[in-house]
């Protein structure tokens, strides 16, 4: 049971999604934690996959794992960077993994023979989930953001949930959502009628709305703020205006001048425990969106690209921070280029990547546009242009310097060739047992594993630490058979699992090359606003320095 006198927060949707329901829902975690509370943030997803982790991310969008190793939705991301802290599973739940609880306890006769319902049963594992988390963290606050909008059959029992947990604790329990004010162009006047509708929505599942976040292009004027009120029974100061913002770590920012945090704690029959400060926040958020600081151009090459700008800036949403956090940090803009690998197997020509002054390959599945990349890569090693690969990344980095320098011709994985004559990547042998039993959910390769540092790498240097910890999502490693013919021809594992088995990270000297680093494992999930993560800068401190044949 969580704490008594434990609070929660529930954001809610209106109108229509993708207006920054996981942003209002991080920043009222940020601004309730700088004022001195524990803040937990929990996401509902209210889909039937038990995790994330088999979801397409062109569709879904990145796929952010905790620490934990569990497959999580790409806003627990943008939790874990505006908390700048670990969240667990505790703080995460969809609805299959609701409703395989509830049956796997009808199956082991848990319900004492009772018809097993919607209601009570499925909202009561609603219910004791939100507890949970509130217990696990030990925070004072939850702050839990139900996804889609009020309206869906989706996430109603989760609504409900939250209304029976209001109605038992009224003193603790608020209600936010974050709508929309569209200002159609032919009227070019912003409109308040769609979230009047959302709110008597809600209302009609017995829930009062004790704030709203009004998203819209410009910000509301007080006539708006006034109708809205009235029409939605909600106090005028509890009305926030929420324009939209150059970046999103603006809009703590914007909160905070909306005074939402103060008006949360009152509301929530809470004292100031500190003055906020958020300095900090503040200073990164203008060196974020600076646009006079000297950029450095970045080509990221990869596959995820054919769907369009919309949805791939999503399906590398930790990596792109991550770049911009460090860029940011060395007072730098980055500015990226994507580029589908797939293009340089049809024959355009891969030099077109001697414009950039840095280049990533990051995470990926599957066969397509991997040559490319393997192109891209030895254009990168032979031009001297700082390199970063991400977990796909790296094996292909491994891969092209088999090939090309050690003499392993045939190197390969075996992700893609079977029986290959070279497997320099292959896959574990529980994973070979995963596969063949068709068993694809959460049986790869998750969540932090500690690795231990070389001294003298560029590893080593940037962490300025001989073991760290990071976080993993494949089933292939180096295979250990090449580990000695690849280091006899000069690369460096400078990183490897503590037993000496598992290779972690792969870089060339900075004797041959400015900056050529692989990770296994995906520092990005770890990048954080006001700690950037020290591989992203030190590749971003050797990109700003290289100079591009432009
Ligand atoms: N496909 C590779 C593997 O499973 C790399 C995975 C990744 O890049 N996340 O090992």
């Amino acid at each position: 049971m969580a704490k008594k006198g434990h609070k929660y927060i529930f954001v809610l949707g209106g109108v229509m999604s993708g207006v920054g329901k996981g942003v209002a829902t991080s920043s009222i975690g940020l601004l309730l934690q700088q004022k001195g509370y524990a803040v937990n943030l929990v996401k509902v997803d209210p889909y039937l996959n038990v995790d994330a982790g088999t979801m397409n991310p062109t569709e879904h969008g990145e796929v952010f794992v905790l620490k934990s190793g569990l497959e999580t939705d790409q806003d627990m991301g943008n939790y874990e960077r505006f908390l700048n802290r670990d969240l667990t599973p505790e703080d995460y739940m969809t609805s299959g993994m609701v409703y395989q609880s509830v049956i796997d306890r009808e199956r082991a006769l848990g319900y004492g023979g009772k018809c097993v319902e919607a209601i009570p049963h499925v909202r009561d594992e609603i219910m004791r989930r939100f507890e949970a988390a509130a217990a696990y963290n030990g925070s004072h606050i939850s702050v839990i953001e139900i996804g889609g909008t009020v309206g869906d059959f989706q996430n109603a029992l989760f609504i409900e949930a939250a209304r029976v947990l209001k109605m038992e604790r009224p003193e603790d329990v608020l209600f936010v959502i974050v709508s929309y004010l569209p200002t159609p162009g032919t009227l070019g006047e912003m409109k308040t009628k769609p979230t009047q509708t959302a709110v008597r929505d809600l209302n009609s599942y017995g829930v009062q709305p004790d704030f709203i976040i009004a998203r819209s292009h410009e910000p509301i004027d007080e006539k708006r703020k006034e109708k809205i009120a009235v029409s939605c029974n909600v106090r005028k100061d509890h009305i926030i205006s929420a324009p939209d913002i150059k970046s999103i770590y603006e809009a703590p920012l914007n909160f905070n001048r909306g005074k939402l945090g103060d008006e949360m704690l009152e509301a929530l029959h809470l004292s100031e425990k500190r003055k906020a400060s958020l300095a900090a926040w503040k200073r990164f958020a203008l060196a974020v969106n600076d646009e006079k600081a000297p950029e450095v151009s970045i080509a990221i090459v990869g596959k995820y690209f054919d769907t369009g700008d919309f949805v791939l800036s999503d399906a590398y949403l930790s990596v792109i921070e991550a770049i911009k956090f460090s860029a940011a940090k060395l007072g730098r803009r980055a500015d990226i280029t994507w580029i589908n690998s797939k293009h340089f197997e049809e024959g355009e020509p891969v030099a077109q990547l001697g414009k950039y002054q840095g280049i990533i390959v990051p995470g990926g599945f599957g066969e397509s546009g991997i040559e490319g990349k393997i192109k891209a890569i030895q254009y990168a090693r032979e031009h001297k242009i700082p390199y970063l690969g991400l977990c796909y990344g790296m094996q292909l980095m491994v891969i092209e310097y088999a090939r090309h320098v050690a003499g392993i011709k045939n190197a390969h994985t075996t992700e893609i060739k079977k029986s290959a004559e070279a497997p320099v990547v292959d896959i574990m042998p529980e994973q070979k047992q995963n596969l063949s039993a068709g068993n694809y959910g959460a049986t790869m390769r998750l969540g932090a594993y500690p690795a231990h540092l070389k001294k003298g790498t560029i590893a080593r240097a940037a962490y300025k630490k001989e073991l760290i910890e990071e976080r993993h999502r494949h089933r292939y490693e180096i295979n250990p058979a090449y580990i000695e013919q690849i280091t006899n021809a000069g690369l460096v594992f400078s990183g490897t699992s503590p037993d000496g088995v598992l290779m972690e990270i792969a870089e060339l000297p900075r004797s041959v090359h400015p900056f050529m680093l692989g990770t296994q494992f995906h520092p990005e999930l770890q990048a954080r606003p006001l700690e950037p993560h020290p591989l992203f800068t030190e590749f971003l401190k050797a990109a700003a320095v290289h100079s591009s044949k432009a």
